[in-house]
C-alpha cells in the first residue's frame, strides 16, 4: 500500500525490524532507513552526508533532500519526504536516471576529494609536529 506520511524515529542503532511508514534515523551513524513508500517492502538506505542526503528537522517532522529515487528497485518509485509527507514525483526515464546518477557521482567525488585534502593537511601537520618534537629532543642532548 502506498503511504502518504512517514514518522521519524530517532535511534542510535538501526533496528532489525524496519516498520513500513517509519523513517529510522541514526544521527550517530549518519544513516536513515525506511521501507519504500510504494509498499513494495524494499528497504531504502539513505546515508546522511553533504554528498548524500541532508536531513532537515522541524518540530516532530523531518525532510530529506534530495528526492528519493529507487531506480534499482522494480517499483522505480520516486518521491520527496517533506515535513513527514510523501510527495510523489514523476518516474524518471532512463536518460533522466543516468543524469541524476552522474550528478550524484560528481558531487560525491568532489566531497571525497575535499575530505582527503583535509585529511592530508591533518597528516602533514602531525608529521611536522613530530619532526619539531624530535628536533627539540635531539637539541637537549647536544
Ligand atoms: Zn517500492
Amino acid at each position: 500500500m502506498t503511504i502518504q506520511r512517514i514518522t521519524p524515529v530517532f535511534v542510535e542503532f538501526i533496528p532489525e525490524n524496519i516498520e513500513q511508514g517509519k523513517l529510522y534515523i541514526s544521527e550517530t551513524y549518519q544513516t536513515a532507513i525506511h521501507r519504500c513508500c510504494c509498499g513494495c517492502g524494499e528497504e531504502v538506505v539513505t546515508p546522511l552526508s553533504p554528498a548524500d542526503w541532508q536531513l532537515q528537522k522541524g518540530v516532530n517532522t523531518v525532510s530529506l533532500f534530495p528526492s528519493i529515487g529507487n531506480w534499482n528497485y522494480k517499483c522505480q518509485s520516486h518521491y520527496f519526504i517533506n515535513n513527514n509527507k510523501i510527495v510523489w514525483a514523476g518516474k524518471f526515464n532512463q536518460r533522466q536516471i543516468q543524469a541524476v546518477q552522474e550528478r550524484d557521482r560528481a558531487v560525491k567525488q568532489r566531497y571525497i576529494e575535499g575530505r582527503n585534502r583535509a585529511r592530508s593537511t591533518v597528516l602533514t601537520n602531525a608529521i611536522n609536529w613530530l619532526a619539531n618534537v624530535s628536533r627539540f629532543i635531539k637539541s637537549l642532548f647536544r
